[in-house]
């Protein structure tokens, strides 16, 4: 190998292993590779990794994250889409015995059993991953709903998603996708990412957000499903208030005093916007929902 010393995250390496397998970056896959240490070594410390941990890395492209996941954990599993990209990781990652590549779009992928496969004998998994930027939230959503055993999702990914993730109630990001992550996670933005750090560079800014996985919800849902039906019912139109979403969803053709009385019993003032809410108030709202025998 030319410069076998180098990093694979090295803008020098990169180019080489690039150049020398003939390789073509797709945008449709969201493949924009990392070349720089900085934001590598902050991402894979944010996972907070050891000797005793597993990590599931989303998307390897040429390996760059893998490696620095490699030389952290005991056992690294990589999920990646794009076949011609398989020989190049088993090539790039062969000093790393304790790195398995799997060829597969992540969300076809039954994940309980790859865990139950690779992780058998680690205490702990982390998901560390640049992820592609088109399918972020099904990727997320997907790790989230399926409560697989970890203790933390650190990726890369839009900015503005991630600002959406970690939003507070009563401010413009704060929405369903918000709640979402907040019932299953602890989100924390770790860092903004300049463009200059990716080869091509994206159209889009960048951020590191670490999700810490809950062991338990933060609040009390009767029925997930339907908790996740009225938070949707309730930004159906954002400019609407609380009492107008809710009445189109569940209530409709109904006068409005059934709703406003169920409203008064959670506390929420019918004149609210979904955004103000906080995830109690909506777990409240859900269970007494449920209870009046309002169904979606
Ligand atoms: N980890 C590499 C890095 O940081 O340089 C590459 C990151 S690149 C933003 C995203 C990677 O995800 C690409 O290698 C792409 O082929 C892969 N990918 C896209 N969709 C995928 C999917 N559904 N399942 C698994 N991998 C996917």
């Amino acid at each position: 190998m030319m410069n076998g010393m180098d990093d694979i995250a090295s803008p020098r390496r990169t180019k080489e292993i690039i150049q020398r397998h003939g390789f073509s970056f797709k945008k449709s896959l969201g493949q924009n590779f990392l070349i720089d240490q900085n934001i590598l070594n902050k991402i894979v410390a944010a996972a907070d990794l050891d000797s005793t941990k597993g990590a599931l890395e989303i998307g390897p492209g040429i390996g760059a994250l893998t490696e620095k996941l490699a030389q952290q954990a005991k056992a690294v599993t990589a999920v990646e889409i794009d076949q011609r990209l398989v020989p190049i990781l088993q090539e790039v990652l062969e000093p790393y015995p304790h790195v398995r590549i799997h060829h597969a779009d992540v969300l076809k992928t039954d994940l309980e059993a790859l865990f139950q496969q690779d992780f058998a004998d680690v205490s702990k998994v982390s998901v560390v991953a640049n992820l592609p930027y088109y399918v972020t939230t099904p990727i997320l959503m997907k790790l989230l709903e399926e409560k697989l055993p970890l203790e933390n999702i650190v990726v890369m990914i839009q900015k503005e998603v991630a600002e959406r993730m970690a939003a507070s109630p009563g401010t413009k990001d704060y929405g369903s996708l918000s709640i979402a992550v907040q019932y299953y996670s602890v989100p924390e933005l770790v860092c903004i990412v300049p463009r200059t750090v990716f080869i091509p560079q994206p159209n889009v800014e960048s951020a590191v957000i670490r999700l810490t996985v809950r062991e338990q919800p933060p609040v009390e849902v009767d029925d997930e499903a339907f908790f996740f039906l009225v938070v949707q019912a309730s930004f159906a139109q954002r400019r609407k208030t609380i009492a107008n979403n809710l009445k189109s969803r569940f209530f409709p053709g109904e006068g409005r005093e059934r709703l406003e009385a169920l409203l008064s019993e959670a506390g929420i003032e019918p004149s609210r916007r979904g955004e103000t809410l906080s995830l109690q108030e909506y777990a409240t709202l859900s269970n007494i929902l449920l209870k009046a025998g309002i169904r979606g």
